[in-house]
């Protein structure tokens, strides 16, 4: 199996993927977490270039490309074989942050995006995707306190993080058996059981 946590800045992705996968663990489930840009050692070199860059270092086809080489390689490297030994990947981004920060927030082509998707990923997609879906003020607060998420897009206003929240949301919409949207707003621990039982429900635990 193979889930994917998606959303915008201070979203809580990472701490999600961490609650989620040591329920898996205590469930007897092998898990493994990864996360993108990033996830094996050439997608990680790679990530250094991508959140060390201001946003607009390269344009929306440039950093698209970037993205792509770096789930590239994490796929063949990182998630590929562990879905292959039967362990269940988690991913803290995938592929549908490339499609709302590159195509909707940034204002790449969505059929570029596609077609490479298509050359690079092929037929294969997450079982699952959640989004965690807050406020734009609310996101930008709590990455603003951890002092590092979203000091790529510092500067970029309110309107793009907007973008992005749509992006997510539509994603959503279009696929409604691969994705389900979280409300995270609530308590940590609330989410981590609105995820456990959103994975409980669609994967049949
Ligand atoms: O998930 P995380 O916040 O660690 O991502 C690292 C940085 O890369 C963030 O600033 C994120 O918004 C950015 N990013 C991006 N395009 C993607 C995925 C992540 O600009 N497709």
């Amino acid at each position: 199996r193979f889930i994917t946590f998606e959303g915008g800045e201070g979203a809580g992705k990472s701490t999600q993927v961490r609650h989620l996968a040591a329920k898996l663990t205590a469930a007897g489930v092998a898990t493994l977490a990864t996360r993108e840009p990033g996830g094996s050692a050439g997608a990680e070199e790679i990530r250094e270039l991508l959140v060390h860059g201001a946003a607009a270092r390269w344009d929306a086809t440039a950093e698209t490309l970037l993205h792509f080489a770096a789930r590239r390689d994490h796929l063949v490297k990182t998630v590929w074989p562990a879905l292959q030994r039967g362990t269940w990947v988690l991913c803290d981004r995938f592929a549908d942050s490339t499609r709302a920060y590159q195509g909707a927030g940034q204002g790449g082509d969505p059929a570029f995006i596609e077609q490479l998707y298509g050359a690079v990923v092929g037929d294969f997609a997450p079982d699952l995707t959640l989004v965690l879906d807050l406020p734009v003020e609310v996101g930008l607060a709590r990455a603003a306190a951890r002092r590092d998420g979203g000091a790529r897009y510092e500067g970029m206003g309110q309107a793009f993080h907007q973008r992005l929240r749509e992006g997510f949301l539509e994603i959503a919409r279009r696929a409604p058996d691969r994705c389900r949207v979280i409300d995270a707003t609530a308590s940590e621990e609330a989410v981590a059981a609105a995820v456990w039982s959103t994975v409980a429900e669609r994967l049949e635990l």
